[in-house]
């Protein structure tokens, strides 16, 4: 297929050279800034929620729009890019992860062609999650990204975004070595906790949902915030049901994942010194990669 620059921006922004070779096509968007010294240490994904890759394409190079992201992937896995990696693209907006309140100049934002909820969300086409998966790995490996640093859009802006969707394939992405995941928690009888609660156990809960990278304030009041750091952790790691209720499942498979990247971590990064207790501050904690999950939740003091 031919893909004509945008209408509107007659090819005045300057060309490049592609920053790997799985590139097909190069696009130049305008839609871009200076990444102010940083270095990308993230990888963001996205999907278009356009009704075709050509109409998303459009808009990522509209200078009106004022939005871009580095690379589109489309369905047939093929690989555009829009900005160079250099530069600081605008796909990220408002968000945060891990201390980070620019997501937009540490990262590396992809954009998957798919219709998203509006469209019926169809499953995502094989080839271009192959084409998904090689990128994120050539990425993660020119620029030493850990896998735990591949998120999705709904990750950094939980109240605005839940791109790339709960049918995105994140065990498949995980198999090949790409993202932090762990097999769900299975859905069982207990308790559930939900929006108007609060109490230490409400604490505990955010500490570790912060500690995983989310942004939320440690209150220990169940909130409208907190229900929608809940929900998109489900969409992202529990994705069978996405309710904003932190249940068993939900905890279980938290602190799992935390315990995963902690054991991911040791290789290069052991503490020497024994974990703090969880985070109090009313601002968003800092990650403690090498914080264990049942040092901050020992049996018997976690949520119940
Ligand atoms: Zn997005």
């Amino acid at each position: 297929m031919t893909l004509k620059p945008p209408s509107d921006d007659p090819g005045t922004t300057p060309s490049f050279t592609g920053d790997t070779p799985l590139v097909n096509d190069v696009h130049p968007s305008p839609n871009h800034g200076d990444r102010k010294g940083r270095q990308p240490d993230a990888i963001i994904l996205h999907h278009t929620a356009m009704v075709s890759g050509e109409a998303a394409l459009l808009r990522l190079c509209d200078p009106a729009a004022e939005v871009s992201a580095h690379y589109l992937v489309w369905e047939d896995g093929r690989i555009s890019q829009l900005v160079a990696e250099k530069h600081r693209a605008w796909h990220a907006g408002q968000s945060y992860w891990a201390g980070e309140r620019d997501m937009n100049s540490v990262s590396i934002g992809i954009e998957l062609v798919h219709p998203g909820p509006e469209g019926g969300s169809p499953p995502y086409e094989e080839a271009q999650i192959a084409a998904t998966i090689a990128l994120c790995l050539d990425i993660m490996r020119r620029r030493s990204i850990p896998a735990a640093r591949v998120l999705g859009h709904c990750d950094i802006a939980p109240d605005r975004k839940d791109d790339p969707s709960a049918h995105f394939p994140w065990a498949q992405l995980a198999a090949a070595g790409v993202g932090l995941y762990v097999p769900p928690s299975p859905i069982v009888e207990g308790p559930r906790h939900q929006n108007g609660e609060h109490g230490q156990h409400i604490e505990t809960l955010q500490s570790l949902l912060a500690i995983l990278g989310y942004g939320l304030s440690i209150t220990n009041l169940y909130g409208m915030k907190t229900e929608a750091v809940v929900r998109a952790f489900q969409r992202h790691y529990r994705p069978a049901l996405i309710d904003g209720i932190a249940d068993v499942s939900t905890i279980e498979t938290l602190k799992a994942l935390l315990a995963a990247r902690s054991a991911a971590d040791k290789p290069q990064k052991v503490s020497s010194h024994p974990p703090e207790k969880a985070e109090k501050a009313e601002k968003p904690a800092k990650p403690q990669t090498a914080v264990s999950a049942e040092t901050l939740a020992p049996k018997g003091r976690w949520l119940n």
